[in-house]
């Protein structure tokens, strides 16, 4: 399936119509929003405010210290932050519309799915991962996009608003590409993903200030985590390309881990040579909280949502388990006969 507007210029008309008048919006993304997430949501929000409409980005968890220097990052809401919930609640029920943007299922969006789902707004959906639940009035979806940031400038040009794409909304949607690319080497990159790329540069953004914003900007901690996971959690199977790695509750107490400075630990598995899937076990409130990541066609999302109750791309997937973490790596490990002997 792949749904445009360009496929349907009725939708696209109607949607435009829509944006005619000023609009009360509200903007969500995925929980545990990662730089696609953020990144699409405050460059959409960015543009529509140019066009005179309210708009808000909703997060259903915490925003990562590691995007924190994002235009206008201190204006989402964190729908787990007591502060801000019942405010959420009541811009949700309110909206005119709601764009979800960079997820599929609604229940991605953890405790905040109850009020979307039961709001009266219009529901404008943007995404790039696989099997999308049909729930939205307007849909913009392409399994083959790089990233959701990509299809938000590609909106953006088919309604006629590249104009209104300036230095802060092509700084967020850059942020997305980037991040959801690996920097432009995934499986995912093509022609497109460098015309964007191309075009959002074009805007004078500082490329490199995004990248060692996004990159450089490690805490010693988070260092120390990556030295301790790689030197003392790391377990390479050759003879299934695997590698996995593990942080239990007490490894993320003894570094004072805080939400999303895990990210990108999984990758440096897939860096050895010859492994084909990398998985990392981490063990998060009641949770254990997997991220899978493969090359070429062995499809973690397909393993992920059989196995693992998650989801997401090919080349990269998320899941969770309520076992315990060792229950959970053994579940895995019996996994790997059938699907990677
Ligand atoms: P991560 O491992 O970084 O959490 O997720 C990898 C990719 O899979 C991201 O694009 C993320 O949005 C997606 N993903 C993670 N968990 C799930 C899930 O439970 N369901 C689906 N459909 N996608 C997921
Ligand atoms: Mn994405």
């Amino acid at each position: 399936m792949k749904v445009f507007f360009t496929e349907s210029s009725a939708q696209r008309q109607a949607f435009e119509a829509f944006l005619a008048s000023p609009k009360q919006i509200v903007i969500v993304c995925h929980q545990n929003p990662d730089g696609d997430a953020l990144g699409s949501s405050l460059g959409l929000k960015h543009f529509l405010e140019q066009q005179g409409h309210q708009a808000i980005v909703i997060s259903p968890t915490e925003v990562p210290d590691y995007l924190a220097w994002l235009p206008s990052i201190e204006t989402v809401l964190d729908f787990e932050n007591y502060g801000h919930t019942e405010k959420a609640k009541t811009l949700v029920a309110n909206a005119d519309l709601i764009c979800c943007l960079d997820f599929s299922n609604l229940n991605r969006l953890k405790n905040l799915e109850t009020a979307v789902r039961a709001s009266k707004a219009t529901k404008l959906l943007v995404d790039h991962h696989e099997e999308p639940e049909t729930f939205a009035d307007f849909t913009f979806w392409n399994q083959q996009a790089a990233s959701t940031c990509e299809l938000i400038f590609q909106l953006i040009e088919q309604i006629d608003g590249r104009a209104f794409v300036n230095q802060t909304v092509a700084t967020c949607l850059y942020t997305g590409l980037v991040t959801d690319t690996g920097s432009f080497r995934f499986d995912s990159i093509s022609k497109e993903v460098h015309r964007v790329a191309g075009e959002l540069v074009s805007t004078g953004i500082e490329v490199n200030k995004i990248h060692r914003a996004l990159f450089d900007n490690n805490s010693i901690t988070r260092l120390k985590m990556l030295g301790f996971v790689l030197n003392n959690k790391l377990v390479h199977l050759p003879e299934f390309k695997v590698v996995y790695m593990s942080l239990s509750a007490e490894d993320l107490k003894q570094f004072g881990s805080q939400s999303g400075d895990t990210e990108g630990f999984v990758n440096y598995g897939l860096s050895i040579k010859g492994v084909q899937m990398a998985a990392i076990f981490i063990e998060r409130g009641d949770l254990i909280k997997i991220s899978f990541r493969s090359v070429d066609d062995f499809s973690v999302s397909e393993f992920s949502r059989k196995h693992f109750d998650g989801g997401g791309h090919k080349n990269a997937a998320g899941g969770r388990s309520t076992a315990s973490l060792d229950e959970t790596i053994s579940r895995f490990l019996s996994l790997l006969p059938t699907h990677l002997g």
